[in-house]
């Protein structure tokens, strides 16, 4: 199975090291050519205002949509959830609409500017470890999206069909969980 990780900006090299630690060697996508043949494909964080301005310049949007609607299942951290909501707030920005969600940027304040934290999941028993970089809030969740995980009683990782979404760093901690459950959704499909 092919993974890629946009690599336009952001961390994308931490995912690329879990990935690999899982036995996947993912490839880095710059170009719409380099989206042929994958079955999944890692939205990292960042600043997703940067990525929409790139993902724009290298006519990146509409394929990604494509990409999505042909079964390919995609994971978003952080900058890459934001990217995938049907609505961005705080300020209200363009977005690929992937997701039926509606998240508010930089919505934890400084409060939550970088931090570990721990929540429940629905992934395995016991707390997951959570890092927050100026991480959105995620305000609204469709009916057909499923809450994986949460903090402080707000979703934070969520699956809306082959849509995973976290606005935390799953690849920035030892803990493989939510990169296996990706692979097995971009697997099996569920
Ligand atoms: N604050 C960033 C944004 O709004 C996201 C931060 C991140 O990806 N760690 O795009």
């Amino acid at each position: 199975m092919k993974v890629g990780i946009l690599a336009l900006q952001g961390d994308f090299e931490a995912h690329a090291k879990m990935l690999a630690r899982l036995g996947v060697e993912p490839r880095f996508v710059r170009t719409v050519a380099e989206l042929t043949g994958l079955a999944a494909l890692v939205l990292p964080g960042g600043e997703s205002t940067t990525h929409l301005k790139f993902l724009r310049e290298e006519g990146l949007w509409d394929p990604i949509r494509q990409f999505a609607e042909s079964g390919g299942a995609l994971l978003g951290t952080c900058a890459g959830a934001i990217l995938l909501a049907r609505e961005v707030k705080n300020p209200s920005q363009e977005s690929l609409g992937l997701a039926d969600l509606t998240v508010v940027r930089n919505a934890y304040g400084r409060q939550l500017a970088s931090e570990i934290r721990f929540g429940p999941t629905k992934l395995r028993a016991g707390p997951l470890q959570m890092v927050f970089i100026r991480a959105p809030i995620i305000e609204r969740v469709g009916p057909g999206v499923e809450v994986l995980a949460e903090c402080d009683g707000r979703p934070v990782l969520v699956r809306d069909g082959r849509v995973l979404a976290a606005t935390f760093h799953p690849e920035l901690t030892d803990d493989p969980t939510v990169h296996e459950a990706f692979l097995k959704l971009a697997r099996n499909g569920s």
